[in-house]
C-alpha cells in the first residue's frame, strides 16, 4: 500500500478525547474532555423542537451561516464588545471554534511561517499549526499566576510570525490576561505587524475581580484580531458544534474559502434554533457565570479537603492540580490509574505544556455539583489508593 501523508505524523490523537474513553472503559467520573453534565437551557430546547419540525430548516445554511443566525450574532457581540460586525462581511459560522481556529490558521498561514503561542496551551493548537504547516514558537506562562516575560514574548514576535494564538480566559491554566497584559501583546503585534487568533470560548465564564478584556476592541486591533469562539461552553451545546470566526471582510473572504471546503456549513436546524440563545438577556449570562462560581468553589473545596494543591482559576473552567508529591514520573500513566483506581478521570498535564512538565494534571468542573462532590469524595481516598499500589511511603 502507498505511504501516508507526513501531515499527520507530527502529532497524536487529542489525549484529552482519548481521556473521555479511558474514563468510560472504567465507569470514572470524567473530569477530563470539558463538557457539561448538565442540560442546555430549557428555551433553547424548545427552539430546537421548533426546528425539528417540518418548518426547519433541513437544507444547507449559506455557507458562511445562516442570514438569521449571523444576524443575532452580531447583535450580540455588539452587546459584549461595543464592535460593529456586520453580519454579511464579518462572520463564518463553523462546526465549534475547533474548525474557526483551523480554518483561520489555514488562512493566514502558508508552508514555513511562525506562529506564537502561549505555554501552556489548548492541544488543538499544536495540531492547527502543524496541518497549516506552520511552527509554533512557544512563549511560557510561569505558574503560578502564568504571567508572561515580556522580552520572551518580543523575542518570539521578533522572529516574523504570522500570527500569534492568544487563548483567553486560557485552558488549561485558568488564566484570564490582564488589561495591561492584552495593551502589551496590542502593542507589541502592531510593532511587528503581527495577527492575533484568538480562541474566546470561556470568554462568559470569569471570575470576579478578573474580567474578560476583548483584544478587538483595544485601539488599532479590530482589523489584526481574528476572533474564534464558540456556543458551546456559554449555552452548554458543546455537541452543537455552533462557532464562528469573526474578523475583518479580507480576513473573512479567505476564512470562508477553507470553511466552504472544509465543512461547506454548520448544521442549519441547529444555527436556526441557537438564535433563540444569542437573544438572551443579561441575566442569563449572571446566572451562568453565579452557577460557575458555585461549581468552582464547590470543587476547590473538595481538592483542599484532599490536600491537593492547585492553582485557582480566574476564568474557564478547569484546574491544574500539583501531584507532584506522588513522585510520579509519567503523568499519562498516573492519569489512567487515576481513573481506573480512583474512579475519577483527569488530562495529563503534559499535553498541555511545550516544556517537560509532568507534575500537574487538568481538571475540569463543568459538571452538577452533586458529580463533582462524588468526584471529591474519590479523590479523598487518591492517597490511600496510591500508598497501597505503591511501594513510597504516600501517607502524610
Ligand atoms: N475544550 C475542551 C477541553 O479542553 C475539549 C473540546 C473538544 O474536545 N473539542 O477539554
Amino acid at each position: 500500500m502507498p505511504a501516508l501523508s507526513h501531515r499527520t505524523r507530527g502529532f497524536t490523537e487529542s489525549v484529552i478525547r482519548r481521556m473521555t474513553r479511558v474514563a468510560q472503559a472504567h465507569d470514572a467520573i470524567n473530569l477530563s474532555q470539558g463538557f457539561p453534565d448538565f442540560e442546555p437551557p430549557p428555551r433553547l430546547l424548545a427552539a430546537l423542537q421548533q426546528a425539528a419540525t417540518a418548518a426547519g430548516p433541513h437544507q444547507y445554511a449559506v455557507t458562511w451561516g445562516a442570514p438569521g443566525f449571523r444576524r443575532a450574532l452580531a447583535a450580540k457581540l455588539h452587546r459584549w464588545t461595543g464592535l460593529d460586525y456586520d453580519a454579511d462581511t464579518h462572520l463564518v459560522v463553523t462546526c465549534g471554534s475547533t474548525e474557526a481556529m483551523m480554518a483561520s490558521m489555514l488562512a493566514v498561514c502558508n508552508p514555513g511561517d511562525k506562529v506564537v503561542v502561549f505555554s501552556p496551551f489548548y492541544e488543538n493548537y499544536g495540531a492547527d499549526a502543524i496541518l497549516a504547516g506552520a511552527e509554533p514558537v512557544h512563549v511560557a506562562l510561569r505558574p503560578p499566576d502564568f504571567a508572561f516575560d515580556p522580552e520572551e514574548l518580543r523575542a518570539a514576535l521578533a522572529q516574523g510570525p504570522k500570527a500569534l494564538v492568544l487563548c483567553n480566559p486560557s485552558n488549561p491554566s485558568g488564566k484570564v490576561f490582564s488589561s495591561d497584559e492584552l495593551r502589551l501583546i496590542a502593542e507589541l503585534v502592531q510593532e511587528y505587524d503581527v495577527f492575533v487568533i484568538t480562541d474566546e470560548v470561556y470568554e462568559h465564564i470569569v471570575y470576579p475581580p478578573y474580567r474578560h478584556g476583548y483584544l478587538a476592541a483595544l485601539p488599532g486591533m479590530f482589523d489584526r484580531t481574528i476572533v474564534c469562539s464558540s456556543l458551546s461552553k456559554t449555552y452548554s451545546i458543546t455537541g452543537w458544534r455552533l462557532g464562528y470566526v469573526a474578523a475583518s471582510p479580507t480576513v473573512i473572504d479567505a476564512v470562508r474559502k477553507v470553511h466552504d471546503f472544509l465543512t461547506v456549513g454548520a448544521a442549519a436546524p441547529l444555527q436556526e434554533a441557537a438564535i433563540t440563545a444569542l437573544q438572551f438577556p443579561d441575566s442569563y449570562y449572571e446566572e451562568l457565570l453565579a452557577a460557575y462560581t458555585s461549581k468552582r468553589d464547590v470543587f476547590l473545596a473538595a481538592l483542599d479537603q484532599a490536600r491537593l494543591p492547585y492553582t485557582r482559576p480566574q476564568g474557564a473552567y478547569y484546574v491544574l492540580v500539583d501531584i507532584g508529591e506522588f513522585g510520579a514520573s509519567d503523568d499519562v500513566a498516573f492519569c489512567e490509574w487515576l481513573a481506573r483506581r480512583v474512579g475519577v478521570a483527569a488530562v495529563p498535564g503534559s499535553s498541555f505544556f511545550r516544556e517537560p512538565v509532568r507534575h500537574l494534571i487538568r481538571f475540569h468542573f463543568a459538571k452538577r455539583e452533586a458529580t463533582l462532590v462524588a468526584a471529591g469524595q474519590r479523590l479523598a481516598n487518591l492517597r490511600q489508593c496510591w500508598a497501597e499500589d505503591h511501594d513510597r511511603v504516600a501517607m502524610t
